[in-house]
């Protein structure tokens, strides 16, 4: 056999029999060193079938349920084909991404072991994979204390026990800068807006059109919208917003009061006149609106939401009310249109798969800290202890992303020893990972166990 391995990425395992004249084995260059049991398996595929046959592991039920695909990480292909090998090898990598159907007949090895599992997804994974968006928090005030916010209401305020939200923070135009030009090498997507309102930081507008000129392929915003007035709105389209949610909550005055506390003819007339702005400048931002269905909010009120935003813009993205009890968010009510697809993978996972969320983002909060996901946000006012993962004014995202307390964190939930990981032991988020599709009229509506998010079909799909 021929073996083209220019990194040095096969292991020396000696009793396996390479004696395979008519072959090529070819291990491309991703810097992840294959498992022995990885090429076990595949010198025993080769023996039943001399086609082409290629390496990409998964991780079960995750792999499933969207977790990023692993780069091919090997290749074994008949001699007879080299000279065409280069264009082929280019076709499957096009079609690795493109999720196609295949346009080469080949096998395909991607179960893995625990042994496995642990060296690709917990060792290797962020050598591999690159995050698929950075959460980028720019911030920790906000204009507005609605009632169901456990950073900003005037309830859960006063109830926290740790000084995140006392003095104001703002990201530094230092960091800003460094998160652009990384994540636009990269290519890795930004979301701004998670606990903050992102427009209240001076350099919000600046930030966006840094990140685009440097190539970062989407920025997307929350805002609560009661800023985004003309002169903002065109600011942030012309920087090179590609989405944005205004969080509305509300199709009546008074509700939005009660909740929101704030001017609803504001920010309706505010979104109206970003649509209206994004069409005239003829600028591509995908825009959707929210509702969080908040307690003593009626049904009606639901549908009249629904239905006067979709005849204005393609999404809207409806949320069951999440509260802070017993120490985590704890969600009022679950969808449960998707609970038979649940029970499936839960089943199939034996308890709870590993969660994805180390698995595509990292969060960066205004002093360099790195958090992990939403839920973990969620405890910024509650729990002085959470576990950050890395502090970004010494490291690259690339180092945090790669390095030890990543890969530890991708370990534990795939080995599901959570004993030491209270946050991840007492989350549900996990759960709402699990997709459940259907139609209605001409929408596709994406249901999970927290979301439902209606998308008029073939139109542009957000990356939240
Ligand atoms: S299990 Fe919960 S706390 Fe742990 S990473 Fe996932 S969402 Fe975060």
């Amino acid at each position: 056999m021929i073996i083209k391995d220019p990194q040095r990425l096969l292991p020396n395992i000696k009793n396996c029999d390479w004696e395979i004249p008519e072959m090529i084995l070819e291990i491309p260059t991703h810097n992840v060193p294959l498992h022995p049991k990885s090429i076990e398996k595949l010198l025993r595929t080769v023996k039943m079938t001399k086609k082409i046959i290629a390496f990409q592991p998964i991780l079960p039920v995750a792999s499933e349920l969207g977790l990023p695909s692993y780069p091919i990480l090997a290749y074994l292909y008949p001699q007879e084909l080299s000279h065409i090998w280069e264009h082929l090898r280019q076709t499957f990598v096009i079609q690795n991404q493109e999720k196609g159907f295949p346009k080469i007949s080949y096998t395909l090895v991607s179960q893995t072991d625990i042994d496995e599992q642990l060296h690709y997804f917990a060792n290797y994974y962020g050598v591999a994979v690159k995050p698929s968006y950075v959460r980028v928090i720019v911030g920790n005030t906000c204009n507005l204390k609605c009632v169901m916010c456990p950073y900003h209401s005037a309830e859960l305020k006063p109830t926290h026990s740790t000084d995140f939200f006392k003095a104001k923070k703002a990201m530094s135009w230092e960091m800003m800068q460094k998160l652009a030009k990384e994540c636009g090498e990269a290519k890795i997507s930004i979301l701004i807006g998670s606990i903050e309102e992102p427009i209240l930081h001076p350099q919000l507008v600046e930030f966006i059109q840094l990140c685009r000129q440097q190539g970062v392929p989407r920025v997307h915003i929350t805002t609560n919208g009661q800023l985004l007035d003309q002169t903002c709105s065109q600011a942030l389209l012309e920087a090179g917003l590609t989405s944005i949610d205004i969080s509305i909550d509300a199709a009546t005055s008074d509700t939005y009061r009660k909740v929101r506390g704030a001017d609803f003819n504001r920010v309706i007339s505010n979104v109206l006149n970003f649509i209206n702005l994004q069409e005239q400048l003829n600028i591509d931002c995908e825009i959707r609106t929210s509702f969080v269905r908040n307690k003593d909010v009626t049904i009606e009120e639901e549908q009249q939401f629904r239905e006067y935003w979709l005849s204005k813009i393609n999404s809207i993205f409806i949320l069951n009310l999440a509260e802070y009890k017993e120490n985590n968010m704890r969600l009022e009510t679950m969808n449960q249109t998707g609970n038979i697809t649940l029970q499936y993978y839960r089943q199939k996972a034996g308890g709870r798969w590993p969660c994805l969320f180390p698995f595509t983002e990292i969060t960066v909060l205004p002093d360099g800290k790195i958090y992990y996901c939403i839920e973990t946000l969620f405890r910024l006012g509650f729990e002085n202890n959470i576990e950050n993962l890395g502090n970004y004014n010494e490291q690259t995202l690339e180092s945090i992303w790669c390095g030890d307390l990543f890969n530890k964190l991708r370990q534990d939930l795939i080995l599901n020893q959570l004993e030491n990981r209270h946050i991840c032991k007492n989350c549900d988020t996990w759960m709402s990972q699990v997709i459940t599709t259907s139609t209605a009229q001409e929408y596709a509506i994406f249901t999970t166990t927290i979301t439902e998010i209606y998308r008029k079909i073939n139109s542009k799909k957000l990356d939240e």
